[in-house]
């Protein structure tokens, strides 16, 4: 069932739970996502980054996203995740996405609000819904890097302003997490999730969540967040599968039995978030 992100994330926000926001470049993800989606009857949210849809092309990703959609008995939207390029979203609206983020938080706040607003009007005209993001978000995605030292935390003033004026569906705010793999533990700010959310009354959204500790997210979740974004997780679980395959078994060469192996382990790492997010059994007919 294939449905807009503010109809899932509405869902979550009115419930008090998170969607899992989960990264896909090929077949195999989208579908270890949709299995582990049915299996824990989660509402879901198939994403691609602009560097995945590099590799894919736009049309492959949306293709297999939307056919695993309708096939699928739980909701899901198709999200195109850290938009900076008007083309890039532009082919998204195009094919079919259900949902886009247009990242201007590397631009000063006037300049992020007039880009953002821009998206909005043309993705709100033809249904698809949108996601901004403000403060800035450390560590590294795909082409988007930003330096630890120049991690933001969002304002709650300016977010109020910002949501205001853009009329921007949900809003990814930066409180202690970044892009990739973490070297310590990483600290979020949970006064500033909870200020956030009383301000804005909206669905919120968590980036750079692989590797947050259990206690944390379940915390994160409690005080409003309502999208969680996972990538590095999952291209781990990948690697660690395809690894130990290769491993024990140098001579096969067949595709099926090297990434299927994959497959599984993605869906079981997926699984678990998504019952971690308290999105599993939250899936509506
Ligand atoms: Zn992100």
């Amino acid at each position: 069932m294939l449905v807009s992100g503010r109809q899932i994330l509405n869902h979550a926000h009115e419930n008090g739970y998170a969607v899992g926001a989960f990264n896909v470049n090929n077949m195999e993800q989208v579908q270890a996502i949709i299995e582990a989606a049915e299996e824990t009857k989660s509402p879901v949210i198939i994403q691609a980054s602009q560097g995945g849809l590099k590799y894919a092309g736009v049309e492959y990703i949306a293709a297999m996203a939307k056919v695993a959609a309708e096939k699928a008995s739980v909701p899901v939207a198709i999200h195109l995740d850290h938009g900076t390029d008007f083309k890039q979203i532009m082919a998204c609206l195009r094919n079919g996405f259900t949902s886009v983020m247009i990242d201007g938080s590397h631009y000063e706040l006037e300049e992020n609000i007039r880009k953002t607003k821009q998206i909005v009007e043309m993705a709100h005209a033809v249904g698809v819904s949108v996601e901004a993001e403000l403060g800035k978000i450390g560590g590294v995605e795909d082409d988007i890097s930003v330096d630890e030292k120049d991690a933001t935390y969002t304002d709650p003033d300016e977010a109020e302003r910002f949501v205001k004026e853009t009329g921007v569906d949900y809003l990814a705010i930066a409180v202690g997490t970044a892009h990739g793999p973490y070297k310590g533990e990483p600290k979020l700010d949970f006064d500033r999730i909870k200020v956030i959310k009383e301000r804005l009354n909206m669905p919120l959204v968590l980036h750079g969540s692989s590797g947050v500790p259990e206690e944390s997210i379940k915390k994160a979740v409690s005080l409003g967040i309502n999208k969680i974004n996972i990538d590095t997780d999952i291209r781990m679980a990948f690697h660690k599968a395809v690894k130990a395959f290769v491993a024990d078994n140098p001579d096969v060469y067949d595709p099926r039995k090297i990434v299927g192996p994959a497959r599984i382990a993605m869906k079981e790492v997926i699984a678990e978030k998504m019952k971690m997010f308290g999105a599993a059994g939250k899936a509506w007919k």
